[in-house]
């Protein structure tokens, strides 16, 4: 896979030589084992896949890139170009400013732009409709794009059963940024639906057997349907495309629902159900199943707890706490600094979008075992770090340089 050259800071040696040494074993990426750090009092069981993904490192590549040639210009980012606090603050520390945040609110009137300002599209791509409005402006909205070419081709193959006379159905989350891009994209095609899980794909179902009035599904799915969409008619004939971050399991079963819906509705099996469900296959990137099938790796070791690094904002990452918090106590963090000392950790509740503060996390026991994972946009040198601080509690501050140095 193609390198990227990103700033020295994300990286860590220690985690570099682990990632490199497990992949010369493997190669096919067929082990999803965790890699154990044995350092005595604790034990970490690393992840086999984590961090940085392609998307991730490309558009970081190409927004500093742009940052460095550009001096002197407004640099400005539709919103944040990756669900990292870090990484996006260090960009705003270089002078970049954002646009809107990520629930789409402005924070910069489209006014105070000026045709020779810099624009920079962030990984999760945007919608034809602010791309338009660059254009109007005189801004070259494909300039400087950093959207991940997994993202484009869940376009792709929406525009492909678009061409087919397919409606599509989106499986993401209605705000986030790469879902409304995928909504837009897909919209100028064909008529098309966002259904944010299992619930209101069993509703969606119900408008397909017609079981429920029609005028209901304009409240239920209000904001979620492409304009003019018409219940009976568009509701006939359907694929299912992703936001490439669900969790792998729910978007499967998403799609193996709606096929069946309209197996029962039309009498349909397995040789004919193409007239009325489009084979997408599903479109989760590879980044996102690597990632989740490590964490399911991981939790198949015996662990006191699992930490999960990334920004709170993240939907990959959540996923990945999702899976974490059905075996063993998890803890969501940021970086280390949410971890105050060997008995306190802040950390986040994605559920109800809260912090919470936890006591005694590291059990009192001979050996404490960790599984420790991070989501696609998360540095491996805040992972690093993690481990340095807990690895500090058990006085044992030279023992990652010393492991990396033995790598
Ligand atoms: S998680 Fe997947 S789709 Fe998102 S940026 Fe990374 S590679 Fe691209």
């Amino acid at each position: 896979m193609k390198t990227f050259n990103v700033p020295v800071i994300y990286r860590s040696p220690l985690i570099s030589a682990i990632k490199q040494r497990r992949k010369q074993q493997d190669k096919m990426k067929k082990d999803f084992s965790p890699t154990e750090l044995d350092f005595g009092p604790v034990r970490f069981l690393l992840a086999r896949h984590f961090g940085f993904c392609y998307g991730v490192e490309n558009a970081i590549e190409i927004a500093f890139k742009t940052v460095d040639e550009n001096e002197g210009k407004r640099i400005f980012l539709l919103s944040e170009m990756i669900h990292n606090p870090q990484v996006n603050h260090d960009l705003q520390s270089r002078g970049v400013e954002f646009i809107m945040d990520t629930s789409g609110k402005q924070l910069i009137p489209w006014e105070d732009l000026k045709p020779e300002d810099v624009v920079i599209i962030p990984a999760f791509g945007t919608t034809l409709e602010i791309e338009a409005k660059l254009q109007s402006i005189g801004i070259q909205p494909l300039q400087y794009n950093t959207t991940c070419p997994f993202v484009e081709r869940v376009w792709n193959k929406a525009e492909q059963i678009a061409g087919k006379n397919y409606s599509v159905i989106v499986h993401g989350k209605p705000k986030h940024e790469e879902t409304r891009a995928t909504f837009s994209h897909s919209q100028s095609n064909t008529p098309t639906v966002v259904v944010k899980d299992m619930s209101e794909a069993q509703q969606l179902a119900k408008f397909i057997h017609g079981t429920l009035p029609k005028e209901d599904f304009y409240s239920m799915f209000k904001g979620q349907y492409s304009e003019g969409f018409d219940v009976e008619k568009d509701l006939q004939r359907v694929g299912v495309v992703n936001q490439t971050t669900m969790l792998a399991s729910e978007t499967q079963a998403i799609a193996d629902y709606i096929k069946q819906a309209m197996q029962d509705k039309y009498q349909l099996n397995e040789t004919n159900i193409s007239d009325r469900f489009a084979d997408t296959r599903d479109t989760l990137c590879y980044a996102t199943n690597d990632n989740q099938s490590a964490v399911t790796g991981m939790l198949e070791e015996a662990a006191d707890l699992a930490i999960v690094v990334g920004g709170y904002n993240s939907s990959n990452t959540s996923h990945l706490v999702e899976l974490c918090e059905e075996k063993l106590p998890t803890y969501f963090i940021s970086s280390a600094d949410k971890i105050d000392n060997k008995n306190e950790i802040t950390h986040y509740d994605f559920h109800h979008h809260q912090e919470l503060y936890t006591q005694n996390f590291l059990p009192n026991k001979e050996t404490v075992n960790i599984l420790l994972t991070s989501g696609a946009s998360c540095p491996d040198a805040i992972v690093e770090g993690v481990i340095r601080k807990i690895l500090s509690f058990y006085g044992m501050e030279n023992a990652a340089d010393e492991l990396a140095a033995h790598m």
